[in-house]
Protein backbone atom coordinates (compact mmCIF):
# COMPACT_ATOMS: atom_id res chain seq x y z
CA UNK A 1 0.00 0.00 0.00
CA UNK A 2 1.46 3.61 -1.11
CA UNK A 3 0.57 6.06 1.33
CA UNK A 4 -1.80 8.96 -0.75
CA UNK A 5 -2.49 6.76 -3.68
CA UNK A 6 -6.12 5.46 -2.19
CA UNK A 7 -9.14 5.75 -4.74
CA UNK A 8 -10.62 8.53 -5.76
CA UNK A 9 -14.32 9.04 -6.72
CA UNK A 10 -13.84 9.75 -10.51
CA UNK A 11 -17.18 12.45 -10.23
CA UNK A 12 -14.50 14.31 -8.08
CA UNK A 13 -11.63 14.58 -10.52
CA UNK A 14 -14.57 15.90 -13.18
CA UNK A 15 -14.65 18.91 -11.85
CA UNK A 16 -11.01 19.45 -11.26
CA UNK A 17 -9.47 22.83 -13.41
CA UNK A 18 -6.37 20.74 -13.88
CA UNK A 19 -5.12 16.82 -14.04
CA UNK A 20 -4.67 15.28 -10.71
CA UNK A 21 -1.76 14.10 -10.21
CA UNK A 22 -0.46 11.42 -7.88
CA UNK A 23 3.24 11.19 -7.00
CA UNK A 24 4.04 7.58 -6.31
CA UNK A 25 7.08 6.34 -4.28
CA UNK A 26 6.33 3.57 -2.55
CA UNK A 27 5.67 -0.53 -2.41
CA UNK A 28 2.57 -1.94 -4.07
CA UNK A 29 0.97 -5.27 -2.36
CA UNK A 30 0.99 -6.91 -5.36
CA UNK A 31 4.00 -6.85 -6.95
CA UNK A 32 6.79 -7.00 -4.55
CA UNK A 33 9.99 -4.87 -5.76
CA UNK A 34 13.61 -4.68 -4.69
CA UNK A 35 13.19 -0.57 -5.02
CA UNK A 36 10.07 1.32 -4.33
CA UNK A 37 8.23 2.30 -7.17
CA UNK A 38 8.62 5.72 -8.14
CA UNK A 39 6.93 8.30 -10.32
CA UNK A 40 3.63 10.18 -11.05
CA UNK A 41 0.23 9.23 -12.22
CA UNK A 42 -1.69 12.05 -13.55
CA UNK A 43 -5.41 11.43 -14.41
CA UNK A 44 -7.68 14.04 -16.43
CA UNK A 45 -11.45 14.17 -16.87
CA UNK A 46 -12.37 14.76 -20.17
CA UNK A 47 -16.41 13.89 -20.22
CA UNK A 48 -16.33 10.62 -21.64
CA UNK A 49 -12.92 9.07 -21.07
CA UNK A 50 -10.65 9.94 -17.98
CA UNK A 51 -7.04 10.18 -19.68
CA UNK A 52 -4.66 8.92 -17.23
CA UNK A 53 -0.88 9.36 -18.19
CA UNK A 54 1.47 7.47 -16.04
CA UNK A 55 5.45 7.23 -15.45
CA UNK A 56 6.77 4.50 -13.19
CA UNK A 57 9.89 2.78 -12.55
CA UNK A 58 10.72 0.28 -10.25
CA UNK A 59 13.43 -2.93 -10.04
CA UNK A 60 12.22 -5.85 -9.16
CA UNK A 61 13.73 -9.41 -8.38
CA UNK A 62 13.02 -12.16 -11.46
CA UNK A 63 14.37 -15.84 -11.05
CA UNK A 64 16.26 -16.84 -14.60
CA UNK A 65 13.99 -19.76 -16.45
CA UNK A 66 16.93 -21.12 -17.64
CA UNK A 67 19.45 -21.31 -14.54
CA UNK A 68 17.44 -20.65 -11.76
CA UNK A 69 19.39 -18.21 -10.36
CA UNK A 70 17.97 -14.86 -9.06
CA UNK A 71 18.45 -11.40 -11.50
CA UNK A 72 17.62 -7.76 -10.89
CA UNK A 73 15.22 -6.75 -13.41
CA UNK A 74 14.12 -2.77 -14.59
CA UNK A 75 10.77 -2.34 -14.87
CA UNK A 76 9.89 0.90 -16.69
CA UNK A 77 5.58 1.80 -17.61
CA UNK A 78 4.94 5.36 -19.43
CA UNK A 79 1.65 5.17 -20.29
CA UNK A 80 -1.14 7.31 -21.94
CA UNK A 81 -4.26 5.62 -21.70
CA UNK A 82 -8.11 6.78 -22.10
CA UNK A 83 -10.44 5.00 -20.18
CA UNK A 84 -13.97 4.97 -21.18
CA UNK A 85 -16.04 6.28 -18.40
CA UNK A 86 -19.67 5.10 -19.74
CA UNK A 87 -22.14 1.54 -19.28
CA UNK A 88 -22.02 0.95 -22.94
CA UNK A 89 -18.39 -0.03 -24.04
CA UNK A 90 -19.11 -0.38 -27.62
CA UNK A 91 -21.11 3.44 -28.13
CA UNK A 92 -18.89 4.77 -31.09
CA UNK A 93 -21.07 8.08 -31.92
CA UNK A 94 -20.37 8.93 -27.98
CA UNK A 95 -16.95 7.52 -28.01
CA UNK A 96 -15.93 9.55 -31.11
CA UNK A 97 -17.77 12.77 -30.08
CA UNK A 98 -15.56 12.81 -26.84
CA UNK A 99 -12.30 14.68 -26.72
CA UNK A 100 -9.55 12.99 -27.81
CA UNK A 101 -11.05 9.84 -29.56
CA UNK A 102 -8.14 10.26 -32.31
CA UNK A 103 -5.75 8.78 -29.58
CA UNK A 104 -7.68 5.51 -29.07
CA UNK A 105 -6.31 2.88 -30.19
CA UNK A 106 -7.07 -0.76 -29.98
CA UNK A 107 -8.56 -2.02 -26.72
CA UNK A 108 -10.24 0.39 -23.83
CA UNK A 109 -10.24 0.17 -20.28
CA UNK A 110 -14.10 0.76 -18.88
CA UNK A 111 -14.59 2.43 -15.96
CA UNK A 112 -17.90 3.29 -14.18
CA UNK A 113 -18.27 6.75 -13.99
CA UNK A 114 -20.00 6.90 -10.60
CA UNK A 115 -16.96 4.42 -9.35
CA UNK A 116 -13.75 5.41 -8.18
CA UNK A 117 -10.35 5.70 -9.82
CA UNK A 118 -7.94 3.72 -8.19
CA UNK A 119 -4.06 5.21 -8.65
CA UNK A 120 -2.93 2.03 -7.37
CA UNK A 121 -4.31 -0.62 -9.24
CA UNK A 122 -3.51 1.10 -12.26
CA UNK A 123 0.09 1.48 -11.24
CA UNK A 124 0.20 -2.78 -9.87
CA UNK A 125 -1.48 -3.12 -13.93
CA UNK A 126 0.69 -1.44 -15.97
CA UNK A 127 4.23 -2.42 -14.25
CA UNK A 128 3.14 -5.81 -14.23
CA UNK A 129 2.63 -5.79 -17.90
CA UNK A 130 6.43 -4.63 -18.27
CA UNK A 131 7.25 -8.08 -16.61
CA UNK A 132 8.69 -10.26 -19.14
CA UNK A 133 7.56 -13.16 -20.89
CA UNK A 134 10.43 -15.24 -20.60
CA UNK A 135 12.86 -14.61 -17.54
CA UNK A 136 16.34 -14.72 -18.50
CA UNK A 137 19.39 -13.55 -16.48
CA UNK A 138 21.26 -12.45 -19.14
CA UNK A 139 24.71 -13.06 -21.68
CA UNK A 140 26.54 -14.41 -19.22
CA UNK A 141 23.81 -16.98 -17.89
CA UNK A 142 25.10 -20.38 -16.90
CA UNK A 143 22.65 -22.41 -18.14
CA UNK A 144 20.08 -25.00 -16.61
CA UNK A 145 21.48 -26.04 -13.18
CA UNK A 146 22.71 -29.79 -12.40
CA UNK A 147 24.86 -29.24 -15.93
CA UNK A 148 28.27 -28.51 -15.19
CA UNK A 149 30.12 -25.17 -16.76
CA UNK A 150 33.35 -28.02 -18.18
CA UNK A 151 30.36 -30.58 -19.48
CA UNK A 152 28.61 -27.90 -21.50
CA UNK A 153 32.11 -26.86 -22.61
CA UNK A 154 32.26 -29.86 -23.92
CA UNK A 155 28.95 -30.26 -25.80
CA UNK A 156 29.87 -27.06 -27.10
CA UNK A 157 33.18 -28.37 -28.38
CA UNK A 158 31.09 -31.14 -29.80
CA UNK A 159 29.41 -29.45 -32.23
CA UNK A 160 32.74 -27.61 -33.57
CA UNK A 161 34.80 -30.37 -33.80
CA UNK A 162 34.83 -32.01 -37.34
CA UNK A 163 36.04 -35.66 -36.36
CA UNK A 164 32.26 -35.52 -34.34
CA UNK A 165 30.51 -34.31 -37.66
CA UNK A 166 32.09 -37.45 -39.11
CA UNK A 167 31.51 -39.73 -36.79
CA UNK A 168 27.36 -38.55 -37.03
CA UNK A 169 27.48 -38.94 -40.31
CA UNK A 170 28.80 -42.50 -40.21
CA UNK A 171 25.58 -43.32 -37.52
CA UNK A 172 23.63 -41.59 -39.57
CA UNK A 173 24.11 -43.20 -43.12
CA UNK A 174 24.14 -46.86 -41.26
CA UNK A 175 20.74 -46.99 -39.13
CA UNK A 176 21.27 -50.60 -38.64
CA UNK A 177 24.46 -50.32 -36.74
CA UNK A 178 23.81 -51.95 -33.54
CA UNK A 179 23.69 -49.83 -30.09
CA UNK A 180 26.61 -51.10 -28.39
CA UNK A 181 24.60 -50.40 -25.06
CA UNK A 182 21.59 -52.59 -26.06
CA UNK A 183 21.98 -56.50 -24.93
ZN1 LIG B 1 20.20 -17.61 -16.13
Amino acid sequence: MIAGLSPVPIWELRDLESPRVWTVDGYLNDLPSLTPVRGTIQAEHRGNVLAVHGSLQTIVTLICDRCLNQFNQQLISTTEELIWLGEEFNDHEQLQASDGSEQMTGLLERLDPQGPFDPQQWAFEHLNLQLPAVNRCGNECPGPPGLSTSASEESLDCGSDPRWDVLKQLQMSDPEQPDPEQP
